[in-house]
């Protein structure tokens, strides 16, 4: 990693008023969850995009659910990490803060963030898409058959998260736009970076000044509107970034 970089992150987020953070599935990496792009993030060789969405729904639902099945198996032993400790205790450092994660874990929380944006769901959440039912269920697995169905009207429930395809829930994107246009530091941390519109979110910071650091091991899709670019891993990066802050706020 490089130190002088980490160091004039750190100093821009000991000065700053407004940060705003935006993770992605490398946060929740080191905890064991695999990415959709890493290793391991393959189901039965399928890609994402032909599990989560809402075509791949109607047409087998009980597919998808085994995928859903077999994430919520994953993550049922999963804990929250470094990195998401970092960012719990960057919340309470910083005079405002907004998390904005695309996981689907519920790691930001149990870490301790407060705020945080869910803009594509919970994994843990089960819905019925007629609305009848929308409660957060941590079975896993669930019990046969699958797809669940819903007590009161019968049909299928769903996973309440955001497929491919899909509008984000109301009022998340809104409050994440909010995020990255008030934002003076804006980090991005362990995303690809090609899942609109929650990318263009870095952009719209980017565009209205807000000084971009970007956290991944990778070079992404977002990159190139990163001021400041630390290749190292979310938690080592974070910890030692965060360790700095709370030394210049004592
Ligand atoms: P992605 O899989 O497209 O990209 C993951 C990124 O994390 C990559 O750029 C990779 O280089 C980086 N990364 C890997 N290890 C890292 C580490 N230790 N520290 C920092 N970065 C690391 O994920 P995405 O951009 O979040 O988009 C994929 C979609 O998949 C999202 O919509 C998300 O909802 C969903 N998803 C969520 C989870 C989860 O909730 N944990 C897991 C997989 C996928
Ligand atoms: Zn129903």
């Amino acid at each position: 990693m490089d130190l002088d970089a980490a160091v004039r992150a750190a100093d821009a987020l000991a000065a700053a008023r407004r940060v705003s953070a935006l993770t992605g599935a490398g946060v929740s990496a080191e905890s064991g969850v695999p990415t959709f792009r890493g290793p391991g993030g393959l189901w039965e060789g399928r890609r994402p995009e032909e599990l989560a969405s809402p075509v791949a729904f109607a047409a087998d639902p009980e597919l998808v659910w085994r995928f859903y099945d077999w994430r919520r198996t994953r993550l049922a032993g999963a804990r929250p990490n470094a990195a998401h400790r970092a960012l719990a205790r960057l919340e309470q450092l910083v005079p405002s803060f907004e998390l904005v994660t695309q996981n689907v874990d519920g790691l930001h929380a149990e870490a301790g963030s407060r705020r945080v944006v869910e803009l594509h769901g919970n994994i843990w959440r089960v819905r019925c898409p007629r609305g009848c039912v929308d409660e957060i269920d941590r079975t896993a697995p669930l019990p046969p058959p699958l797809p669940p169905r819903c007590p009161r009207c019968r049909g299928p429930l769903r996973p309440g998260v955001v497929w491919f395809g899909e509008a984000l829930p109301p009022g998340a994107f809104e409050a994440a736009r909010r995020a990255a246009e008030s934002a003076e530091v804006f980090l991005v941390v362990g995303t690809s970076g090609v899942v609109e519109p929650a990318a263009s979110l870095a952009r719209l910071a980017a565009g209205r000044g807000a000084l971009v650091v970007e956290i991944n091991p990778d070079v992404t899709a977002l990159t190139d509107v990163a001021a400041i670019s630390l290749r190292a891993g979310a938690g080592e990066a974070l910890s030692a970034i965060v360790d700095r802050v709370e030394e210049a706020r004592r």
